[in-house]
């Protein structure tokens, strides 16, 4: 992909902050000269039978159609006979991995100035497979569902960006000790793998332990595999560790090399509409969309104004303890550019 031409993206702004966080991505981009032209689908009111969730089947063949996409926050609506759209779009578009990386920013001060590590969580299966249901009054049974073709393929992923991204190390993150056949058969997939890649260092690691470590020297990690539940409870933590959810970004990544990228974080809905939003994390998630389309020099670009603008400290929004606007602190990363 050119620079010059312009490229389709499914673009979902979401609910609450991020129809406000998505405008803020479209003029960073717009001002860095990355023309995209931009299919917007916003969430329906009503559900749509084909998808069974407030997403239509429009939306979804747009993301298929380009293969690229950007996802604001979006809220499930409370009610019966629909999916979460969440889950909708990680089971409609194949999304079996979900890549987060954490790393501290420069001139942003937490508590570590040296973490940078990337989890990569398997994203269709696990306990959230959504398969419950009471047994007798009283006593209710959920299923952890654990597929040698999933973990297979995660794990063939994990080391893929790991030999593609110069990382040294991959570590799979497990409680085989107690669950033996579920996360057994996870391991032993990532090992069947990491045999193909002599290259990267493997390890295995148990979650409480992993825990324990990466609150008190997260250095000591660089790629990490996981089912999905630990991926979901340890992506969050590693979150907390470089300063919270409005400066994590992440994508999903589906069959036939689809990219969907998304902040981590909700919808806000106690800021939404007040300009007070911090769209660090959608911007870093488009970063890392662009270099999905190789187009790493305007990822470099963009991703420079946002560290420079953060570490000058002049234009911080609320949650990094400034009193900067959605527009002004967007404004500062334009000029940075
Ligand atoms: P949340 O992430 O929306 O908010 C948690 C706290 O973090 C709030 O105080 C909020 O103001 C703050 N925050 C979040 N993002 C911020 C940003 N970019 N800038 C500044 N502050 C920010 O979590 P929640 O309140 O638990 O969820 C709200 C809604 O979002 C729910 O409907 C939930 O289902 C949905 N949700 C969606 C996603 C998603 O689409 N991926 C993820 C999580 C929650």
């Amino acid at each position: 992909v050119s620079p010059s031409s312009p490229i389709k993206a499914t673009l979902f702004p979401g609910d609450g902050i991020g129809p406000e966080i998505a405008e803020s991505v479209k003029k960073v981009l717009t001002t860095a000269d990355v023309s995209i032209d931009w299919d917007e689908h916003f969430v329906g009111d009503k559900v749509d039978p084909r998808t069974q969730s407030f997403l239509t089947w429009e939306s979804l063949e747009s993301v298929r159609r380009n293969g690229v996409g950007l996802k604001g926050p979006m809220a499930t609506p409370i009610g019966k006979g629909h999916r979460s759209l969440n889950l909708t779009l990680r089971k409609e578009l194949g999304l079996y991995a979900n890549v987060r990386p954490c790393y501290s920013l420069p001139g942003y001060k937490t508590r570590y100035d040296d973490v940078d590590l990337v989890t990569i969580r398997e994203n269709t299966e696990g306990e959230y497979s959504g398969l419950e249901h009471q047994v007798v009054r009283g006593v209710v049974e959920s299923l952890k569902i654990i597929t040698r073709q999933a973990s297979l393929r995660v794990a063939e992923y994990a080391f893929h960006y790991a030999k593609t991204h110069g990382r040294q190390r991959v570590s799979a993150i497990h409680k085989a000790n107690i669950m033996r056949k579920t996360d057994g058969l996870f391991l032993k997939c990532c090992r069947e793998v990491a045999e193909k890649y002599p290259e990267i260092t493997y390890e295995e690691v148990i979650i409480d332990n992993c825990c324990m470590m990466l609150v008190k020297n997260p250095a000591l990690f660089d790629v990490l595999v996981m089912p999905n539940l630990y991926g979901d409870i340890i992506s969050d933590l590693c979150a907390g560790l470089v300063g919270g959810l409005g400066l994590t970004p992440s994508c999903n990544i589906g069959e036939g090399g689809i990219c969907l990228a998304e902040a981590v974080h909700g919808s806000a809905p106690d800021i939404a509409g007040k300009n007070m939003a911090n769209p660090t994390a959608l911007l870093l998630s488009a970063v890392m969309m662009l270099r999905h389309l190789k187009l790493n020099d305007k990822a470099d670009q963009i991703h420079g104004a946002i560290i420079k603008t953060i570490a000058d400290g002049k234009y911080r929004t609320a949650d990094l303890g400034g009193s900067s606007s959605t527009t002004d602190f967007t404004k500062a990363i334009c000029d940075n550019l």
